[in-house]
């Protein structure tokens, strides 16, 4: 065994033995990345379609954000919240100016972060109001992902994420995305605080909101004095072909979080608040040790800056046709799928009901053949390249997807 091989080996055990088991990772060992390009330690290449679930938008070591991390790492990494640096009150300036909603923004280090704080001004806000504790119901939709804390984990309306955590915090109320009917029999009792949702579901499927949906939900909203808070910590930052997500949907949001691509790959969240709710937390009604550090908000700064950037967007648009077109060209072949949906570089092939429930056997078959590759529940494969990501690595992740899908067809 060569001396890499032995070594892998070795890593690889040490997650069997050391890990807490919650996650099943494919069994190579990445080593360094450049673009959508990765190698592993065995010095294997893939392409990248992953984006280490859609966070690292510009790429693998984008030279930008490289010389910023590496110049503010030279400078101050922390100062706690207790007083202040220049990136993140700069890093705040410009997501409230680039939302074209928010008038203020707090800075944490994740998403579900990001959506506690959320979920916790609409309490506040209810409660100013004098709305009692059981009138501060939030709705949430089916298919939902909003993190893995305990209140965002019931926001999550997926019962495989909530099993065995019970007792959970009570105040959230279901619906089915899509179905304005039932979110207005839901918000009739009067008692619904805020209605919170991604406008395009990322974990649940890769389902996007149907048009007029979300103006249909502003509307819900208005009417019954609720709150609208859009979680795009996945479809937002350049994703879904627009900065924001919910831009093609023509509705002004109340509150908006952000993290995954946020940071390029440098952990670090934000919740954006609007008008009606940016005055209501105040001194000591929240806080974070690490949100909004030096290190984070300068790269993020940077981030921000190239995803908001024209060419992303257009580059955004001619991928997402080039995946739709590569895909259904080889399915053509393949016949493995019913439909591609999604918007931008989001995009989800959903299996044919024949297939279900094994999308986890494409994602092997896609790393034996150099292709990182998600899913999206087990019914979906999602695509969620680098919004960087060029005609060539396109080209070469779609051959390499074709490889995949052909030997999970001659296997199946
Ligand atoms: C990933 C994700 C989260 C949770 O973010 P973490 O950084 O993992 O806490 C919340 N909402 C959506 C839509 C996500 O995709």
């Amino acid at each position: 065994m060569s001396e890499a091989r032995s070594d892998s080996a070795n890593l690889l055990a040490l997650g069997r033995d050391y890990y807490l088991p919650v996650y099943r990772p494919r069994e190579l060992i990445l080593e360094r990345g450049q673009g959508a390009r990765l190698w592993d330690s065995q010095g294997r290449d893939y392409v990248d379609f992953s984006a280490g679930i859609a966070v690292c938008s510009l790429g693998h070591c984008d030279p930008d954000l490289v010389a910023t991390l590496t110049a503010q790492a030279n400078m101050l990494w922390h100062t706690s919240n207790v007083f202040y640096s220049e990136p993140p009150l700069r890093l705040a300036q410009e997501l409230v100016t680039a939302s074209r909603f928010a008038e203020r923004a707090f800075l944490c280090n994740s998403g579900a972060e990001a959506n506690e704080a959320a979920i916790k001004l609409v309490r506040k806000w209810a409660a100013a109001q004098g709305r009692a504790p059981d009138r501060r119901v939030i709705v949430t939709f089916r298919g939902s992902f909003h993190g893995r804390t305990l209140a965002t984990v019931t926001a999550t309306a997926q019962p495989k994420y909530q099993e065995g955590y019970e007792p959970l915090p009570g105040g959230f109320r279901y619906v089915d995305f899509n179905d304005l009917d039932a979110l207005a029999v839901a918000m009739a009792t009067g008692d619904v605080a805020a209605v919170m949702l991604e406008p395009v579901q990322g974990e649940g499927g890769v389902m996007p909101a149907a048009p007029g949906f979300l103006a249909g939900v502003r509307a819900l909203c208005d009417t019954h004095d609720a709150l609208l808070v859009l979680d795009e910590i996945q479809c937002g930052m350049g994703r879904s072909g627009t900065l924001f997500a919910h831009w093609q949907d023509d509705v002004t949001p109340d509150i908006v979080t952000l993290a995954k691509a946020l940071g390029g790959g440098f952990p670090i969240g934000a919740m954006l608040a609007g008008p009606k709710v940016g005055q209501v937390m105040q001194f000591g009604a929240h806080g974070t040790t690490f949100g909004g550090n030096p290190l984070a908000a300068a790269v993020a700064r940077v981030a921000l800056r190239k995803l908001a950037s024209d060419d992303i967007a257009a580059n955004v648009a001619t991928q997402s046709q080039a995946l739709r077109d590569g895909v259904a060209k080889i399915d053509a072949s393949v016949g493995l799928f019913d439909q591609v949906r999604g918007r931008g570089l989001i995009l989800g092939a959903v299996l044919k009901p024949v297939f279900a429930g094994r999308a986890g056997e494409i994602l092997d078959h896609a790393a034996v053949n150099g292709l990182l590759l998600l899913q999206a529940g087990p019914d979906v494969l999602r695509l969620v390249p680098p919004l960087n990501i060029s005609d060539e690595e396109v080209a070469d992740g779609l051959a390499r997807l074709r490889l995949a899908l052909e030997s999970f067809a001659r296997a199946a």
